[in-house]
């Protein structure tokens, strides 16, 4: 399964078995968002708690 980043516009092939797939069966509304955004936005999160 393809899915395309929110973020980058990245497109990243989501195995079955992985956590991931299953996120994103369960709620296909939900935006995906690749693993790179993911620690870029984890982060930015530290850092504006941090100020
Ligand atoms: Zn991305």
């Amino acid at each position: 399964m393809q899915v395309r980043c929110q973020i980058c516009g990245k497109v990243t092939e989501v195995a079955v078995w992985t956590k991931e797939y299953q996120r994103l069966k369960d709620s296909p509304d939900h935006p995906y968002i690749c693993r790179a955004c993911q620690q870029k936005i984890q982060a930015e999160a530290k850092k504006d708690q941090k100020l």
